[in-house]
């Protein structure tokens, strides 16, 4: 039988993840700082604990799924962090969306400990995660690759190694920043579609046909009506939070600044998002930048 996995980070896309683990057969001992969040997954079966220390006592393989850098460097590194009894030769995988520069701190920290860090970062959303078809970007020592795919294969389709550690957060920021002015691009287009007197559904139906068509038509589309499923069919509940985009495009920010890199489009997409999370949007699905368009025309 296979060895416990201990998983820190039970959120939209933490719990549907480690679900996929107790699928694939790994017990899974797993912590949240909010306990109401581990009660699915203790449901099916997964032991909760109080803090990552205790999670680490027990469990040589951990995988982390958190909001921010902050979160991540509290969870390793704090008092009742990870590297507190992390056991020697133990693979801690990091899935959260961070800044590299942390990423190589905890790694550093951890290889002090006798452990290897790995950045994992995820894209695909929580259809995806749900699915067990999440895409991982993977940063680490190459030699141990290996067995960190054999726990991402069964959470995701897809696994690329990127380079050294932090090389996974570098390429997910880059997807992401597409991303984002992709949302908003297919947001602003499908506005002023509805402004010219187009049907929504038909819009999307000639997007897709057509040479702008990206994911967040055809897959994710932003308004209500155009596809099920999504989070524009449930009032931009679930999903992927402004606040989480706003935080991603911050770290393209910063990083295109330390390269001297122009990002013209990823800065004005970081301001917008930005805004949206003052205006109370910081808990909906990015999305929701459709909705926010067109409060802004009305005004
Ligand atoms: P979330 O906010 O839903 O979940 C994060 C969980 O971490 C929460 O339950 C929170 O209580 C817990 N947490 C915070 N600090 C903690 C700590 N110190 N110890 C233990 N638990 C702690 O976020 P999410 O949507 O699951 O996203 C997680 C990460 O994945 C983020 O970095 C995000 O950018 C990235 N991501 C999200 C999506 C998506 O579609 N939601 C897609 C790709 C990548």
């Amino acid at each position: 039988s296979k060895t416990p996995v201990g998983f820190i980070g039970l959120g939209n896309m933490g719990t549907p993840m480690a679900l996929n683990l107790l699928k694939g057969g790994y017990p899974i001992i797993a912590t949240d700082v909010f306990p109401e969040s581990g009660k699915q997954l203790q449901d099916h079966g997964a032991q909760i604990l109080d803090t990552p220390a205790e999670v680490a006592d027990k469990a040589d393989r951990i995988i982390t799924m958190l909001p921010s850098s902050p979160n991540v460097i509290e969870a390793y590194t704090g008092p009742n962090g990870v590297l507190r009894k992390v056991k020697k030769g133990s693979l801690l995988i990091d899935s959260s969306t961070i800044d590299p520069s942390v990423a190589k701190e905890m790694a550093l920290a951890s290889e002090k400990m006798g452990a290897v860090f790995m950045d994992a970062p995820v894209s695909g959303g929580v259809g995806a995660a749900s699915l067990a078809k999440l895409t991982f970007m993977v940063g680490g020592p190459e030699e141990e690759f290996t067995a960190a795919k054999e726990l991402l294969g069964c959470m995701g389709h897809n696994a690329l190694y990127c380079g050294k550690v932090g090389a996974g957060q570098a390429a997910k920021i880059c997807n992401n920043m597409l991303l984002a002015i992709g949302m908003i691009g297919t947001a602003e287009t499908m506005n002023l579609g509805l402004r010219l007197g187009l049907d929504p559904k038909l819009l999307t139906q000639v997007l897709n046909m057509s040479s702008g068509r990206c994911w967040s038509s055809d897959t994710y589309n932003p308004v209500p009506g155009v596809m099920e499923g999504v989070p524009s069919a449930n009032n931009y509940l679930g999903g992927f939070g402004t606040m989480l985009m706003a935080k991603d495009l911050g770290l393209a920010q910063s990083t295109a600044t330390d390269t001297k890199t122009p990002i013209p489009l990823g800065s004005l997409a970081h301001q917008l998002y930005r805004t949206m999370c003052a205006r109370g949007y910081a808990n909906k699905d990015f999305s929701s930048i459709f909705q926010f368009l067109r409060e802004e025309e009305s005004q």
